[in-house]
């Protein structure tokens, strides 16, 4: 058998949104930052970046203003949200730097740091987020001002009507219209990820232009499913707006998540820019707390096992798909340092009989209960490591699918404790 031994300051478990926003934030303190994890789960993340807009959960209000929803939420002392330890400021700043990241990196967001904007859906639906990619943009301006627009569909690709959106949406928005157009060169079923590989290719958008051009009529902006290019989305956006003289949009639609995957690509080629050592596709199956306060941490398949000293440790494992919790019929465990579960007291109120409740399911709740200073804790209230930070959907007491702040839940939490990793090194030499 073949060990790697390495060492780092901050080892960073999980690569969902989470963990790969804290080892940016780690990288750009200059904390000499691993991380580890399946890439996979950011492929469902539908480019939209919800900060918060849902609360409570059991009224389903919506809040326009992120910032009043966040502070209403702060109000429950009992439940606290991983936001209430966090200052607006905090947040802010997490936000910021995190979409300033994704800019510099050929990403850019737009946003109105005080209002959530109103996204169409694959659905037809209207979505509220508070950061919308550059490439899905004109859609927000068009539907705010009920602009003529038209919608392409390709029969090729599964799940995607712009028919089904132009007849949900008819009444809100009746300038709407949609076609059916076959996508350049293929006659078969396709999928988002080979259509977007084509896009990239200058020949295949000039096809694609010309068959649309005789029906743009008075449009003055065009939607498509989110599939226009990877690594070059900016590029073959620009120019399906030069070709087609309109503003140009992208629709999220149904995992795999075209905007997803080039958030998994960015972060793929910049983390390594940045010092950041990534063992992707791989998991940590065993962890060691050391008498120095730091842990050994075991990775590794087969023959090739890798050992990591790391001096602290951020655990952003998510949930039960992640498998960073897993619910077993004893009950929920942690399953990295099996700590404690903040969970219902019985299985049976895991879940809401009535599955549609506004109310949702107490079992979204559960999670690692911590501290202000984002270290979980053990089964008598204390950080269980001092050198052990938690962030990301693994929180308990938020549920971020109803509540809408799946993204901003992350970064923000991931700000957190790479902030309250850093000040503890600061304070204690480590
Ligand atoms: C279907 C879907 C739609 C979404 N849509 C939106 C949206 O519209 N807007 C929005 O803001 N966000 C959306 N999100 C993304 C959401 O922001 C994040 O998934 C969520 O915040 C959780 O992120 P996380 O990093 O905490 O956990 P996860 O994304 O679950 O990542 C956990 C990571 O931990 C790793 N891990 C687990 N155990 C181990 C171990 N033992 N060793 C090493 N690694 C381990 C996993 O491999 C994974 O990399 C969506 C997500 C999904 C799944």
């Amino acid at each position: 058998m073949i060990v790697t031994e390495k060492r780092c300051d901050l080892m960073v478990i999980g690569c969902g949104m989470a963990g790969l926003a804290a080892s940016l934030f780690a990288a750009g303190r200059g904390i000499s930052t691993m991380v580890i994890g399946h890439t996979g789960r950011i492929r469902f993340f539908s480019g939209l970046m919800d900060l918060m807009s849902v609360y409570p959960i059991s009224t389903g209000k919506n809040w326009e203003d992120p910032w009043a929803a966040i502070h209403s939420l702060s109000t429950d002392k009992e439940h606290p949200h991983p936001y209430s330890r966090i200052h607006p400021a905090g947040i802010q700043k997490a936000m910021d730097e995190f979409l300033s990241f994704l800019s510099e990196s050929g990403l850019p967001y737009h946003m109105d740091s005080n209002q959530n904007q109103s996204v169409i859906t694959s659905q037809g639906t209207l979505k509220q987020t508070f950061a919308v990619p550059h490439t899905m943009m004109a859609g927000v301006d068009a539907f705010q001002e009920k602009e003529p627009c038209l919608l392409i569909r390709f029969p090729e690709l599964k799940g995607f009507s712009s028919r089904q959106i132009q007849e949900t949406m008819n009444e809100i928005w009746p300038s709407l219209r949609s076609i059916d157009l076959p996508f350049p060169n293929h006659f078969h079923e396709l999928f988002p990820e080979q259509m977007a590989r084509e896009l990239e290719n200058p020949s295949c958008r000039e096809k694609l232009v010309i068959s649309i051009l005789p029906h743009l009529k008075d449009t003055s902006a065009v939607g498509f499913p989110a599939i226009l290019g990877i690594e070059k989305s900016m590029e073959v956006h620009a120019d399906l707006e030069k070709r087609l003289g309109v503003r140009v949009f992208e629709i999220p639609c149904l995992p795999p998540s075209m905007p997803g995957l080039r958030l998994q690509m960015v972060f793929q080629h910049q983390l390594a820019r940045l010092g950041v050592q990534a063992f992707f596709q791989q998991q940590v199956d065993k962890v060691t707390a050391l008498d120095t306060g730091g842990f050994l941490l075991y990775a590794g398949e087969g023959m090739d096992q890798i050992r990591i000293h790391a001096r602290g440790v951020i655990l952003a494992t998510g949930r039960f798909f992640s498998k960073g919790l897993a619910a077993k019929r004893t009950g929920i465990r942690e399953t990295v340092f099996n700590l404690p579960v903040y969970q219902p007291e019985n299985r049976t109120y895991w879940h809401n009989p009535d599955f549609l409740a506004c109310s949702g399911h107490a079992i979204n709740m559960a999670g690692l209960e911590i501290d202000d200073s984002f270290h979980p804790l053990d089964k008598n209230g204390q950080p269980a490591f001092p050198s052990l930070f938690a962030a990301g959907s693994i929180l308990a007491h938020q549920d971020w699918i109803r509540m809408k702040c799946g993204s901003g839940l992350s970064i923000a939490t991931a700000y957190a404790a790479v902030e309250a990793f850093q000040k503890q090194v600061n304070g204690h030499d480590l």
